[in-house]
């Protein structure tokens, strides 16, 4: 028998095929076609195929997806489709939560959160060992909590998230806000002779303090990982959040917090695999 495990994001679209041959590798890019085309494609080349795992960069919930801003959707109802036309289980979570799945695991905690900044930013919890879901599956989407009004929008259609701040997304739309040709890069921003470019960093750091503190005070994990593209570019944010968090979050949660940055290569993709032991 053979399983099938995808992590599909704004760029590239990951599987990996597992069998007892050994693991069969692919990668497209994202745009190139959709999620249920792809699967297809691989259930026909591999008919043996009985069980499919998949990390997805949007809202998911109960095998159905809400919402992808960056990817091409061929199919919203995913999981029953691929179940009627096939045959096959197929489990679908949110790519967060799939990661801290896997962060877990790694790190052997049961009381863990996950912060990744890259184009968004975004939060997963596991409390007591089990993943924090919310009614909907929307738990944590720290991104979008209110923090100051801009003249901006956000994805989600406010001018208010800390998003709009705290990611590289937001960092581009501050740019073109004032003007600026320069690419949403926290180290070129910062020695740029602007001084909006400037300000720009300093209210990304403010703004970044503002989520870990919140996420802090309301989860109290043990373990903060940190990931992303933003953060893995940038580690010196790590330090910046131990020294200045306790400025930020309630003391009490502070005692005993570890911030570590991210070491696994692909969380969501191996998170995914995790999905299946969550199958009944
Ligand atoms: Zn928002």
């Amino acid at each position: 028998m053979k399983k099938l495990f995808i992590d599909i994001g704004g760029t590239h679209l990951r599987s990996e095929i597992e069998s007892d041959e050994g693991i069969l590798r692919d990668t497209i890019s994202s745009q190139e076609m959709g999620l249920l085309a792809y699967m297809d494609r691989q259930i026909v080349l591999h008919p043996q195929i009985d069980f499919i795992g998949i990390s997805y960069a949007g809202q998911v919930n109960n095998g159905v997806i809400v919402s992808a801003p960056n990817i091409n959707i061929d199919k919203y109802e995913i999981a029953f489709e691929v179940k009627q036309r096939y045959g096959i289980a197929l489990e679908i979570d949110n790519d967060l939560n799939c990661a801290i799945r896997a962060e877990a695991a790694y790190w052997k905690s049961s009381n863990i959160a996950a912060l990744y900044i890259g184009t968004g930013i975004g939060a997963a919890v596991i409390d007591q060992g089990a993943l924090i879901r919310g009614n909907a599956n929307m738990a944590f989407e720290i991104g979008h909590i209110p923090y100051r009004e801009t003249p901006l929008v956000c994805g989600c259609g406010r001018n208010n998230c800390v998003e709009l701040y705290a990611s590289g997304s937001g960092m581009a739309k501050w740019l073109h806000y004032y003007g600026s040709h320069l690419d949403p890069v926290l180290s070129q921003l910062k020695i740029g002779s602007d001084r909006n470019e400037r300000l720009i960093v300093s209210e990304f750091e403010e703004a970044l303090l503002h989520a870990a503190g919140v996420l802090v005070t309301l989860a109290n994990p043990e373990i903060v990982v940190l990931g992303g593209g933003v953060i893995e570019q940038n580690p010196y944010l790590a330090t910046l959040l131990r020294e200045k968090l306790p400025h930020y979050a309630l003391s009490p949660a502070l005692a005993g917090l570890r911030i570590e940055i991210i070491v696994l290569e692909n969380a969501p993709l191996m998170g995914a695999k995790l999905l299946e032991r969550h199958h009944g």
